[in-house]
């Protein structure tokens, strides 16, 4: 049996944030973590350079209820700072997002971890906790039969995107037994699987488009950007944006500045300056050469060698509908290239100290919770400020 103050069960980015303030706070932590060792997903974050915040985040940031994410953030949200005081520096680039000086992932895992070490927050590796008892004190079991008693818990176990990272949602269940409720878990920041035939012609194709989700015919959620073409889906950033809003259709403008009737007198004067070219040339001028023989190929049969003077105006008129609002059907997200997670414990199974009412003396932080934010640095964000508000809220008890 090992014995602490505090059991951190996870070691992401959350755990870590959370150890280093418990520590700080005089505090004997372990840290819990089921992989053969901490930090794991933190080394893939930012493509390997962690886009560890956002110099914009605020409450408004995230979805998720205000009355546990504004504590948190009010008193934990000055990232910069939290990092300079662990040594590591950095730089943010013209969209606020932040990065460590070195640009490598590995630099904030190390600095974290020098913390940790420096203070005395031990890490338990290949401990995964398969159950939680309490009684004057927690007692958290691990598959392999170790256990560790402690004062206080936090429950940071990430939620169920990125399960190579260690992430499948499973812990989850070390809460069944207390009652507490986990809200619907869907893939978030996520490709979108879309089965249409003429993904196999686009593939490897980006496009600028504002991308409007609909679900049920009805609009959810918009955003703007560069749409990537995959054999099987549709990504980039815009689209990972709208995965969590769990659409079943989207719309792609790819001319969004103009209307369709300035579209069509535009596509008008192209087919006027290029009488001498075929149709499959006809718009290049304006798309890529397979995106613009896509759009074409939906709305009319012409032979691609056939003169540009037989595209008709009722040709151009569908042309500029589908340019303003080119349909895709949309599946779910895929949890193996998902970064976040959309649900998780529900708001009102926590105090704004993010302490589980149904189990006092427990605490939970990051991804678990019903909190996620866009790419950019956002969810990063929430999982430093969540875990040392967390561990604060544990210190605040322990005294
Ligand atoms: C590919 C990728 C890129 C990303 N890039 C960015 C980015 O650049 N910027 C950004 O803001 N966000 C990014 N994210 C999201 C961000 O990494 C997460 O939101 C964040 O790591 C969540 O922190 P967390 O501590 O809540 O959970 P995690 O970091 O997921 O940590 C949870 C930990 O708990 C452990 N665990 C799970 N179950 C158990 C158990 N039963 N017992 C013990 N341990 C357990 C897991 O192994 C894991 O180590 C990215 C995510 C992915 C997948």
């Amino acid at each position: 049996m090992y014995y602490c103050d505090i059991a951190i069960i996870g070691g992401g980015a959350s755990a870590l944030a959370a150890a280093i303030e418990a520590a700080r706070g005089g505090a004997f932590v372990y840290i819990l973590e089921k992989l053969p060792r901490v930090g794991k997903k933190l080394l893939v974050t930012g493509n390997g350079r962690c886009n560890l915040s956002n110099l914009s985040a605020n409450t408004q940031s995230f979805c998720g209820d205000t009355r546990i994410i504004a504590p948190a953030l009010d008193k934990f949200g000055e990232i910069v700072e939290f990092f300079e005081s662990l040594g590591l520096y950095t730089r943010a680039d013209n969209e606020g997002r932040l990065y460590p000086m070195s640009n490598a992932a590995t630099a904030v895992l190390d600095a974290l971890r020098l913390e940790c070490t420096r203070l005395g927050a031990t890490e338990l590796c290949d401990f995964e906790a398969v159950s939680i008892e309490k009684d004057e004190f927690f007692r958290i079991s691990a598959a392999d039969g170790r256990k560790v008693q402690a004062k206080k818990i936090i429950f940071a176990c990430g939620g169920k995107a990125a399960p190579k990272q260690g992430t499948d949602g499973s812990a989850f269940k070390l809460l069944k037994p207390f009652g507490i409720k986990i809200t619907h878990l869907s893939p978030a920041l996520s490709p979108l699987a879309c089965s249409a035939q003429e993904l196999r012609a686009l593939k490897g194709l980006r496009a600028q488009a504002a991308v409007h989700a609909y679900k049920n015919g009805d609009l959810v959620a918009q955003s703007k950007g560069e749409v990537q073409f995959g054999e099987n889906a549709l990504s980039g950033i815009c689209v990972f944006d709208l995965a969590a809003f769990t659409p079943d259709e989207l719309s792609l403008d790819l001319m969004p500045e103009y209307t369709e009737d300035d579209i069509f007198n535009i596509l008008t004067d192209i087919i006027s300056r290029r009488e001498y070219a075929t149709a499959e040339d006809a718009f290049t001028g304006l798309f890529n050469k397979r995106i613009a023989q896509c759009l074409l190929r939906r709305v009319s049969k012409l032979p691609f060698n056939a003169p540009c003077s037989e595209i008709y105006p009722d040709v151009l008129h569908d042309l500029a509908s589908i340019i303003k609002d080119w349909r895709f059907p949309v599946g779910d997200g895929d949890w193996d290239k998902a970064q976040v997670t959309c649900g998780g414990i529900a708001a009102d199974e926590l105090t704004p100290e993010l302490e589980l009412r149904r189990l006092p003396d427990a605490y939970a932080c990051g991804e678990a919770l019903d909190v996620h934010g866009p790419c950019g640095g956002f969810n990063l964000h929430w999982a430093w400020a969540s875990g040392r508000q967390a561990a604060s809220s544990a210190l605040a008890g322990l005294r």
